[in-house]
């Protein structure tokens, strides 16, 4: 059945890089979206489009931005109970919290419960497609591809291979985590909305035993993804030299093993070099920003634009237990401030590009998501700015600019009016899963 969405739509064309975001915007104030079998049939002008529209039923948002759904390329389902824990680095943060919040998702029935509380939480928040790590567990990815799937969510996702170096309950053989990868990709990669990835956590702890089989089964199929942590941490990087003394640096490790690629995302990065930096771009290998997550841990700033001018692909990720918040705007928001102490403010249009299009090029799914074009998946967000009393009256008779700059440094889940996925509006009250 052909719907109609009105509001005021807003997305990238699809020849927009990060270079040129500002000038291939497309907005129109009085903007019809339509959908059929959960996919957009046209997008544009409200009058123009009238006579597509007829049969259509219309659901009208009239004040409302319509954009589309927020890309979080960063993010852990299996840490939620951990998020805002106080006072440590990355290292003594990961023992302290985060490893006795994993453990706890050996358990089935409790896997369930909290993935779902998760996936709840990106919903409500607006972000349609999510790359997720897991932890070592069976359980704990089953839950996530199984509840992803029920809400037919957008989502990339891998058992996180441990196998030193972590609590022994956390420390898989590297041939158990092998082998539980290749039954998940069996069973859930490329099943309906869903994708695998390879989630070796770090080289602190991946033995070299350990990430010459995940290679090795990144080898064996094209389409793969693979996710890591890099360079987030100055003792994290001297811990990594201390494991892998042969390597050139941190960088070469993952080089080493053949883990670089197009399908590569790696978090963070802060702290590489200009000679990584260059290895990274020439392999085409992404790096996700992680910026409420860095400034949380007090990992250091990363340099959005530098990154970008030495030719790298970025995309943004919450980093959620160590980011502060599952709201995409207000990652922005910490992008903006850490963009702001390197001396070059991230911009409103590159921003909503690095959630929206410019996400869905770095996972390599620009041809399914990220904007309105004909054929795409209709993964979309309702935004109200009135339902925040301090964002309606700051944008009020604001430009665009004006009000995609304000949503990002203001703006959080009490703006996200509705998320649709292929068309439905989620219906979040109805997501159970409780903390
Ligand atoms: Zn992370």
């Amino acid at each position: 059945m052909l719907k109609g969405y009105r509001g005021k739509l807003f997305d990238f064309a699809n020849d927009a890089t990060i270079e040129n975001a500002g000038a291939k915007h497309r907005y129109y104030t009085n903007g019809l979206l339509l959908v059929e079998a959960g996919k957009v049939v046209a997008a544009g002008d409200y009058d123009e489009l009238a006579g597509e529209a007829i049969g259509a039923e219309i659901v009208d948002y009239g004040h409302c931005l319509i954009v589309p759904g927020f890309v979080d390329a960063h993010v852990h389902s299996v840490q939620t109970k951990a998020i805002a824990s106080f006072g440590k680095e990355l290292l003594d943060w990961l023992d302290s919290y985060i490893f006795p919040a994993e453990t706890l998702f050996e358990q089935p029935d409790y896997a369930r419960i909290h993935t779902r509380f998760f996936l709840k939480q990106l919903l409500k928040n607006g972000t349609t497609t999510a790359v997720v790590y897991s932890s070592v567990h069976a359980a704990a990815a089953e839950a996530l591809f199984e509840e992803a799937a029920k809400l037919n969510m957008r989502l990339i996702g891998g058992n996180t291979w441990m196998d030193r170096n972590a609590p022994e309950e956390l420390c898989l053989p590297a041939e158990a985590s092998f082998e539980l990868s290749e039954q998940l990709i069996k069973k859930y990669h490329n099943q309906q909305r869903l994708h695998f990835a390879l989630t070796p956590r770090y080289a602190i702890t991946s033995s070299p035993k350990s990430l010459r089989m995940v290679a090795h089964l990144f080898e064996t199929r094209s389409d793969l993804y693979l996710q890591t942590h890099i360079s987030e941490n100055l003792k994290e990087i001297e811990t990594v030299h201390h494991y892998y003394p042969d390597r050139r640096n941190y960088l070469d490790v993952y080089d080493y093993f053949g883990l670089l690629s197009p399908r590569t995302l790696l978090g963070h990065g802060i702290h590489l070099t200009s000679e990584e930096l260059k290895r990274v771009a020439d392999s085409k290998t992404k790096i996700v920003h992680c910026p409420s997550s860095n400034l949380f841990l007090g990992s250091g700033l990363l340099d959005f634009y530098r990154m970008q001018r030495s030719g790298i692909e970025l995309a943004m990720g919450s980093d959620v237990g160590a980011g502060t918040s599952f709201s995409m705007l207000q990652t922005l928001q910490d992008a903006y401030k850490v963009s702001a102490l390197k001396g070059e403010p991230l911009n409103a249009m590159d921003a909503f590009y690095s959630i929206t299009l410019g996400g869905a090029k770095a996972l390599l799914l620009d041809g399914m998501i990220g904007n309105f074009d004909i054929g795409k998946e209709a993964d979309f967000v309702v935004i109200d700015p009135t339902q925040s009393e301090l964002i309606n009256y700051r944008t009020r008779d604001a430009s665009l600019d004006e009000m995609l700059f304000a949503l990002m440094i203001l703006g959080d889940d009490r703006v996200i009016k509705a998320t649709y996925l292929m068309g439905e509006m989620v219906k979040i009250e109805e997501v159970e899963g409780r903390g």
